[in-house]
């Protein structure tokens, strides 16, 4: 199965909705990391469902730069991780310690103490040096004390108090695909209220008195994971909306397609290396013949031996490109 991610607009609501399947790029996630011994059913679960969660908020905001949708807490899984690229290049990644009950909820898999929190972070590719990535942070339950279940839960939670959006989200994942879709209400139109047009405004309020949103967000929510992980995007649309004046959008294809990518290289470890400092490298170096890092994300193994750790701590990116202008 390809990987897909779908816009779509209702003509004249103010509601727009993205659909997304990961399909040969989750699998291919999923093998890597099996390579490492795989995670637990209910892990992957979340991963899949974080991936698919992370390409959607990545596709529905105007941002060039990385996502990254982390959950930490404790249970069984401490962090987790999902991060997309600007082009829709993802990579996901979990820490887990211990037995994992099969289809654990979220409480029990990352929030026994109730302390959990979901973070996303925005970090944009043009940041000026000093400058911080965007952060914002919620905790994995509502305003009651009652803990979520299900991540849509916490990210529409999210999306409420962070960006005071109306967003209706289902996510599903199995060890075929992970998949999602998103329902928000568009923010009311800034630029009528700001010009002070009062008909626009007057237009944008109405849209927003709709009930447009909470029919097609109710619809949403009618879909069956099952229904999710197998349908097609066409079928699934079809299926949920065929009532509503469902307008499709360009959809990004070839490079911008949504696939499975790891950002590792030799150079970042190098320079992890030297924020480790010669004195713990060496004493790594003392106890066996190489240094060895394997990326949390695709497994991929770096190894660097004595020369080619000394190279390394030499070798601070100022130098390498001096070295470089000197050739
Ligand atoms: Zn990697």
């Amino acid at each position: 199965m390809t990987d897909q991610l779908h816009k779509f607009l209702f003509e004249g609501m103010p509601v727009r909705g993205l659909l997304v399947r990961l399909g040969a790029s989750w699998q291919e996630l999923l093998r890597r990391h099996a390579q490492a011994g795989g995670y637990p059913a209910a892990v992957a679960d979340l991963l899949g469902q974080m991936s698919a969660a992370a390409v959607l908020l990545q596709g529905n905001i105007k941002f060039n730069g990385a996502l990254q949708l982390q959950i930490q807490g404790d249970g069984p899984v401490r962090l987790a991780v999902a991060e997309v690229g600007p082009n829709f290049a993802f990579r996901a990644t979990a820490q887990v310690h211990g037995d994992v009950p099969e289809g654990a909820p979220l409480s029990e898999l990352i929030n026994r103490q109730r302390k959990g929190r979901c973070a996303i972070t925005l970090d944009q590719q043009d940041r000026l040096p000093g400058q911080q990535p965007y952060q914002g942070v919620v905790a994995l339950g509502g305003a009651n004390g009652q803990p979520f279940e299900r991540l849509s839960e916490v990210l529409e939670h999210y999306m409420q108090q962070s960006e005071q959006l109306d967003t209706k989200l289902v996510l599903a994942a199995d060890a075929h695909c992970a998949a999602g879709l998103l329902i928000q209400r568009l923010p009311p139109s800034a630029e009528a209220h700001l010009s002070g047009q009062a008909a626009a405004a007057a237009r944008a309020e109405a849209r927003e008195q709709s009930d447009d949103y909470p029919r097609i967000a109710t619809l949403a929510a009618s879909l069956q994971p099952e229904e999710l992980l197998r349908l097609d995007a066409e079928t699934l649309l079809h299926r949920l909306f065929w009532q509503e004046p469902l307008l499709r959008l360009q959809e990004p294809a070839g490079p911008t397609q949504p696939r499975f990518a790891c950002r590792c290289s030799r150079e970042r470890v190098a320079a992890m290396l030297r924020s480790l400092g010669a004195a713990e490298v060496d004493s790594i170096l003392a106890e066996r013949e190489q240094v060895e890092i394997g990326c949390e994300f695709c497994g991929a193994q770096y190894r660097f031996d004595a020369v080619d750790a000394a190279q390394a701590l030499l070798e601070p990116p100022v130098l390498a490109a001096a070295a470089a202008r000197l050739q």
